[in-house]
């Protein structure tokens, strides 16, 4: 894997801000994390092209401003513990790395998880914990979060993620049925409910119960 040009890099910025990933903190975060280490093979090579790739386990790494734009809505401050779950290629966690305390990342397929854990250590990325299981159930032994993304869509915002966010919280979560376009959300947590919010339409692999097969 080479390292972009600083031309590559200037037109993926380019592109980024005009599909509306418009906050510093989160364009400085994505110019820092090489998008190319996520990936292998010949797709490393179109690592900044603004579309998704393909991954192991016949998953997908997700395209650039749909990154950038779902990690703008979650609104991540430095104090923040995030939870993601959808490891996938780690290229998410690690832009989120860059913005909060401490990312919580789950996968139900323990090669991605495997992969993406080395990606982190190589960029001493030291605030990401990585886990295998079935996201759908959060990570009750570290909540409750201030943040949670989801990058895989749900029929509904599972209850379980929704009980480990803090009051104050957002959750980002696309929801629809899986062959169907689906909704981006942002779910916020107040002292007297939920709010509910629709950001955008999308199109994200489903999220599975059980544990994936490694391919
Ligand atoms: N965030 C990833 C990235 O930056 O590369 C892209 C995620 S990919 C679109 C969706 C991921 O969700 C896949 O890796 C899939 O294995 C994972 N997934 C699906 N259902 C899951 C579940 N119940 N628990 C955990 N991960 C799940």
């Amino acid at each position: 894997m080479t390292t972009p040009d600083a031309q590559t890099k200037m037109q993926f910025l380019f592109a980024l801000r005009s599909r509306g990933v418009t906050e510093i903190p989160v364009l400085e975060a994505m110019e820092a994390v090489d998008r190319g280490l996520f990936l292998r093979g010949l797709f490393a090579s179109r690592a900044y092209e603004d579309v998704p790739l393909p991954i192991a386990c016949g998953q997908t790494i997700s395209q650039p401003s749909i990154v950038g734009l779902m990690t703008q809505a979650l609104q991540v401050s430095p104090r923040d513990t995030v939870l993601e779950v959808g490891t996938g290629s780690g290229y998410q966690a690690a832009i989120l790395a860059k913005l909060a305390r401490r990312v919580y990342t789950i996968d139900r397929h323990a090669r991605l998880v495997q992969e993406a854990r080395q990606v982190f250590q190589q960029l001493g990325l030291a605030n990401i914990t990585s886990l295998v299981g079935d996201g759908s159930f959060g990570m009750p032994e570290q909540a409750p979060f201030d943040r949670i993304i989801v990058t895989a869509a749900a029929e509904d915002p599972p209850g379980p993620l929704l009980a480990q966010l803090k009051t104050g919280g957002i959750m980002v979560v696309p929801v629809g049925q899986s062959d169907a376009v689906q909704t981006l959300i942002r779910v916020r947590k107040t002292e007297t409910g939920l709010e509910y919010d629709e950001l955008r339409p999308v199109r994200f692999v489903p999220l599975l119960e059980g544990l994936g097969k490694d391919t």
